[in-house]
C-alpha cells in the first residue's frame, strides 16, 4: 500500500475516493492480457502508445471498475485512450439491435472526430458500430431504424439535445456516460445542454466520467449534482 502511494506522489496522481477500488498501472503489459485479442492487436499495432500516462495509470483501472470518475488531467496528457481502451474492453462485443451502451459528449465537432478515430482504429475488425454525430441536423441515412443498431454514440451538444428533443434518439441503454473537455463544454455555454442529456439517460446502471483540463465551480457543481460520490483524480501540481 505505501508502495503504491509512493509510486502516485512519483507520478503526481491525487486520488481522492478510490484508493481500495483500483491501484494504478503501471504499465499497459497486464491490462493488455485482460483484452480480447482483436482489441490487444490492435492496441499493439499503436505503436506510439507505450507506456500510461499518470491520468491514464488511474483512470484505465478505475473506468474498468466502473466507479463514477472526475478526472482532471492537463490538455495533451491523453485523456481520451484513457476512457476508449476501458469502455471497449467493457462492451465485449458489438450487440446489433440493443442500442448505445457508450455515450461520449465532446464540446466541438474537432474534438468528436479525434475521439471517433481512437475508437475506430482500436476497434478495428471488432464489428463495432460507431456513430459520430455531430453535424447540426440529421442527413438522410440518420434514420431512426439505423440507430437502434450502434453501441458507440460520439455527439456534440447541440445536436444530441435536438434529437433528445425531437425524441429521434434512445438512450435507454446507454450504461456509460462521458463529459469530455468538460471545461470546453462550459466556456461554449453547453452546461444545460448536460442536464438534458443527463436527463435523458435513464439505465439504473448508468455510469458518468468527466474529464477535463481544469474543474472550475461550475463543472464542480455538474458533477456533484449528476454523480454520488464521484472518484476525483487530479494529475500534476495539486495547488495549480
Ligand atoms: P487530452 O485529451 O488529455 O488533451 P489526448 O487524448 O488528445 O489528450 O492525447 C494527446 C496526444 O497524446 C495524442 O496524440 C495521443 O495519441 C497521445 N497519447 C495518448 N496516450 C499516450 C501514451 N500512453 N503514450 C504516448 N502518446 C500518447
Ligand atoms: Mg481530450
Amino acid at each position: 500500500e505505501a508502495a503504491v502511494t509512493q509510486f502516485r506522489t512519483r507520478h503526481r496522481i491525487h486520488l481522492y475516493g478510490g484508493e481500495r477500488v483500483a491501484h494504478p498501472i503501471r504499465s499497459f503489459r497486464p491490462l493488455l492480457d485482460l483484452l480480447a485479442p482483436a482489441l490487444r492487436r490492435n492496441f499493439a499495432a499503436q505503436s506510439g502508445f507505450r507506456r500510461p500516462t499518470p491520468i491514464q495509470m488511474q483512470a484505465i483501472p478505475l473506468v474498468l471498475a466502473d466507479t463514477d470518475l472526475v478526472a482532471c488531467a492537463p490538455t495533451g496528457s491523453g485523456k481520451t485512450l484513457a476512457y476508449v481502451l476501458p469502455l471497449l474492453h467493457k462492451l465485449g462485443t458489438p450487440n446489433p439491435m440493443g442500442g448505445y451502451r457508450v455515450c461520449i459528449v465532446t464540446p466541438t465537432r474537432e474534438l468528436a472526430t479525434q475521439v471517433h478515430e481512437l475508437f475506430s482504429v482500436l476497434a478495428t475488425g471488432m464489428e463495432f458500430r460507431i456513430n459520430h454525430m455531430v453535424k447540426s441536423r440529421p442527413t438522410e441515412s440518420d434514420t431512426t431504424e439505423e440507430a437502434h443498431t450502434f453501441d458507440i454514440l460520439i455527439a456534440t451538444p447541440m445536436r444530441l439535445v435536438t434529437e433528445i428533443k425531437n425524441k429521434t434518439i434512445d438512450l435507454s441503454q446507454v450504461q456509460h456516460l462521458v463529459l469530455d473537455e468538460a471545461d470546453q463544454l462550459l466556456e461554449l455555454g453547453y452546461l444545460e445542454q448536460m442536464d438534458t442529456i443527463i436527463a435523458a439517460c435513464p439505465h439504473a446502471q448508468l455510469r458518468k466520467q468527466l474529464f477535463s483540463a481544469t474543474i472550475p465551480p461550475p463543472i464542480e457543481e455538474l458533477a456533484q449534482s449528476i454523480m454520488r460520490d464521484p472518484v476525483r483524480i487530479f494529475i500534476g501540481d495539486r495547488n495549480a
